[in-house]
């Protein structure tokens, strides 16, 4: 063995004492440290001949990199939509990445039963139903990426072809209808082969981001042979959601498959006031759920949902000689995209055995009563204007007079030590927005962003 991993193995348990602590001492600086540095990123060095170990190591991450990182765990951090990690999460986390485990296959140990009883749990706590069957990705992109790879399967299946076999060209012109789409659904679409035009934008009702039900059930007809909707629930700009019931009723008349991406906004499920936000979710095809933004998970991690798991094993088995057969319940690298993976599923094991059902609740809730103080000071707070409602955790305003990106984007920028949004367009009008998911966000955070918001407000 090299000198260096030999001395680092006989001193395995006070290096990672030393680690703890510096992770803790980052911990610890999270409330104050400015969210988003000033400083630049530090220039590269060259490849290291030969190591120094890894309390050396440490030592210069903690120089050289770690001022330079956000405090995009702590509480005041409210761009795109970012949770952090609960202390449970953050444990599960270490954990995981100490067992290593490659939790794939029933021939390995119990990593994938870990996997599935989270999977149960989750469905529980979003309100699906035991139709729906899911596994663990690394993000809302890939669970989209994943569902509408099932979708495509159903297709073929409607269409008589293979696309698992012959590819997505069998399928001829696919159309995806949506009404405010995430980014990431073009992204997967071109992924999926199915092309980023495949999507096509239904109107939304008027002055929302929400779908047109009337206007979905046209764009239906007009698509004549079976399609895919992509329903939104939770809408980054403004956190708005299609009336899922309305649209899984279209199904009576029209042949869809449907996927609802509820990256963020499923967890309105775990608040009795915003629940009946995703009522019909259980009536999706497939869905999409983040879990490194709302459930407080370190990245990466999301889950997916479907109700064709079958079609899911179709799309994603892999056959070798040493890999377990698929069965009624499939080993889960015949379900995913990757091959090997880490046992993603314990941090969220950990969170929802720590802190269960009503824990993850006061989360939602204290982030949504959050989102909504500061909505009521941006409203009373001359020169700024609430763009939208706020319908859960985000929170989408602008300027009064000449809302130049530019302008708004020089006011983030002042911003940025003391609480970070994100730039965005809605409606045509350049607009921030914050969007509140970490659990460590209190209402003196609230307070801290309005007053620093208002006095850069009255400066530009
Ligand atoms: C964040 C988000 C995504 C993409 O999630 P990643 O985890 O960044 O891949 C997709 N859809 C919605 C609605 C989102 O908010």
């Amino acid at each position: 063995m090299h000198p260096q991993l030999a001395s680092d193995l006989a001193r395995l348990s006070p290096l990672l004492e030393l680690t703890r602590q510096r992770a803790a001492a980052f911990l610890d600086t999270l409330p104050d440290r400015p969210v988003v540095p000033p400083a630049p990123a530090p220039g590269p060095v060259p490849l290291p001949e030969h190591g120094a170990g890894l309390q050396a190591a440490l030592e210069e991450f903690g120089a050289r990199w770690e001022p330079a990182l956000s405090a995009g765990a702590g509480p005041r951090y409210l761009g795109f939509v970012t949770g952090g990690a609960t202390p449970a999460a953050l444990a599960g986390d270490w954990l995981t990445a100490a067992a290593d485990q490659n939790s794939n296959s029933s021939l390995d140990g119990a990593g994938q039963h870990l996997e599935r009883e989270t999977v149960d749990w989750l469905r529980e706590l979003f309100g699906l139903s035991g139709r729906h069957r899911g596994t663990f990705v690394s993000g809302a992109t890939m669970s989209n990426t994943v569902g509408l790879a099932i979708a495509r399967e159903w297709l073929g299946e409607r269409l008589g072809v293979s696309v698992a076999e012959d590819g997505a060209a069998a399928l001829g012109r696919v159309r995806v209808l949506s009404g405010s789409a995430h980014s990431s659904v073009a992204k997967a679409l071109s992924v999926l082969g199915l092309g980023r035009s495949a999507l096509v934008a239904v109107p939304t009702l008027p002055g929302r981001e929400a779908v047109d039900p009337a206007a979905l059930a046209e764009a239906l007809r007009a698509a004549d042979g079976p399609c895919v909707v992509v329903a939104n629930a939770g809408t980054v700009n403004t956190a708005d959601f299609d009336d899922l019931r309305a649209i899984a009723a279209l199904r009576e008349r029209h042949d869809f498959w449907l996927h609802v991406d509820g990256a963020f906004g499923a967890f309105a499920a775990l608040s009795p006031d915003h629940a009946h936000l995703v009522d019909g979710l259980d009536l999706a095809d497939s869905v999409c759920i983040d879990l490194h933004k709302w459930l407080n998970v370190p990245y990466d991690s999301a889950v997916q949902f479907t109700r064709r798991q079958d079609l899911q094993s179709t799309v994603f088995r892999n056959a070798a000689a040493y890999l377990g057969p698929l069965g009624d319940d499939p080993d889960l690298v015949h379900l995913t995209p990757e091959n090997s993976h880490r046992l993603r599923a314990l941090a969220a094991w950990f969170t929802l055995r720590a802190y269960g059902r009503d824990g993850h609740r006061e989360i939602v809730e204290r982030c949504v009563a959050g989102a909504q103080a500061l909505g009521r000071a941006i409203e009373d707070t001359e020169g700024l204007r609430l763009l939208a409602p706020v319908r859960l955790n985000v929170v989408c305003f602008g300027m009064d007079g000449d809302p130049s990106a530019d302008r708004l984007a020089r006011l983030a920028q002042e911003l940025a030590g003391e609480v970070f949004f994100t730039p965005t367009v809605h409606a045509g009008v350049p607009a921030l927005r914050a969007a509140f998911s970490n659990w460590r966000t209190t209402a003196e955070d609230v307070q801290r962003i309005v007053s620093a918001l208002r006095g850069a407000a009255r400066r530009y």
